[in-house]
């Protein structure tokens, strides 16, 4: 199983699109809002053991928890496809967990407003809402700890 793609300029981990060339590795649409150091051509590297990006859910918390997941596309999403594992905060693993996707688009939206100052265009939740379900049906077993933890 393959980790995170992160970017080997800034340590951010990057988003894949598929095109007709394959696949490209871009910046985060969260990093680029949230003003961080992005001007520069991302330079794609398999994340090394131990990296810790954020949560892919709410984007706000430390990641403690792993949602299991096959890879899937998402025709529509900001995302583009999804590949393996997700990367999960304590209280989105909880949510993951009871089932709650309402509750997670709601906890990212609130978040997108805390960064952006503008509540999230209502097209921007509904394809987070779309991504989640999805997410939903491609999950492979239950969520787990975050390996490593114990090693620190
Ligand atoms: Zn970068
Ligand atoms: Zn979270």
């Amino acid at each position: 199983m393959s980790g995170p793609i992160i970017c080997k300029v800034c340590n951010l981990a990057l988003d894949g699109f598929t095109n007709e060339d394959g696949v490209t590795y871009l910046h985060t649409l969260s990093d680029a809002m949230d003003g961080k150091d992005i001007n520069h051509e991302p330079v794609p590297i398999q994340a090394p053991p131990g990296w810790r990006g954020h949560c892919d859910f709410c984007t706000a918390g430390v990641p403690k928890f792993v949602v299991p997941a096959r890879d899937f596309t998402t025709p529509g999403s900001p995302m583009g496809f999804s590949t393996g594992d997700w990367a999960a905060c304590e209280t989105c693993a909880l949510l993951v967990a009871a089932g709650r996707w309402d509750s997670l688009v709601k906890r990212a939206a609130k978040h997108f407003e805390r960064r952006m100052h503008f509540p999230m265009p209502s097209k921007s939740r509904s394809a987070v809402r779309r991504l989640y379900y999805k997410l939903a049906a491609n999950i492979t077993g239950p969520i787990r700890p975050l390996d490593g933890e114990e090693g620190k």
